[in-house]
């Protein structure tokens, strides 16, 4: 079984208030007379799926194009956890985190439409997000736009899970997908020294 994870792409993509949205704009059109259709693209690396750089919050860390391919494409647990807001240590333990796998946990996130952004988004406390990097998970996945509050600057979560190297992927669409494991695909483009990239993701199995 495949499932395609990846929230789509337009103009409709909901970013963060003030983030750049997406826009395509036409630069060749057969339509009016160009020999082809050729577009291009403006947008935030942190618009709709994608997955995050350790130079997202540490000046001077490895960009998006340094994540470790093996991570991205290994095997990940999907969990559900229905806690509202703040996804805490206990609405993760037992839930099955295994080491050295990804965990990508489905929220009421996968619920909102593609063009709301949710400012009472769920995102981990920085304890629960320090637990998972003890538990050696190499890579969180979520279905909001952030690991952390919408509201706060600070990016707890973000840095404990810098601080134990586990790759962060957001922005999942995790709806209709069964809890177990999987083998994950995520690939976000090559974009030298970015903080972000945008990623196609899937999960094949189980
Ligand atoms: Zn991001």
């Amino acid at each position: 079984m495949l499932y395609d994870i990846t929230r789509p792409l337009s103009a409709r993509t909901a970013v963060y208030p003030g983030d750049t949205p997406v826009s395509l704009t036409a630069v060749m059109q057969m339509r009016d007379g160009d020999y082809c259709n050729v577009s291009s693209i403006t947008m935030s690396v942190h618009a709709g799926t994608h997955i995050d750089a350790p130079r997202h919050y540490a000046d001077g860390a490895p960009g998006v194009d340094a994540l470790d391919l093996g991570i991205l494409t290994g095997p990940a647990r999907v969990v559900t956890v229905n806690a509202p807001e703040r996804i805490t240590r206990d609405d993760l333990a037992g839930l099955g985190t295994i080491a050295g796998a990804g965990l990508l946990v489905h929220t009421r996130g996968s619920d909102t439409p593609d063009d709301v952004f949710d400012p009472g988004l769920a995102h981990f406390t920085p304890a629960a997000a320090e637990w998972l990097g003890e538990q050696g998970v190499r890579l969180v996945g979520i279905d909001t736009p952030s690991v952390d509050a919408a509201a706060g600057v600070e990016l707890p979560a973000h840095k404990a899970f810098l601080k134990y190297g586990v790759i962060i992927v957001e922005n999942l669409l995790l709806g209709g997908v069964p809890d177990g494991l999987y083998r994950l695909i995520a690939l976000p483009l090559k974009i030298v020294g970015c903080d972000a990239a945008p990623a196609r993701c899937i999960l094949l199995g189980p």
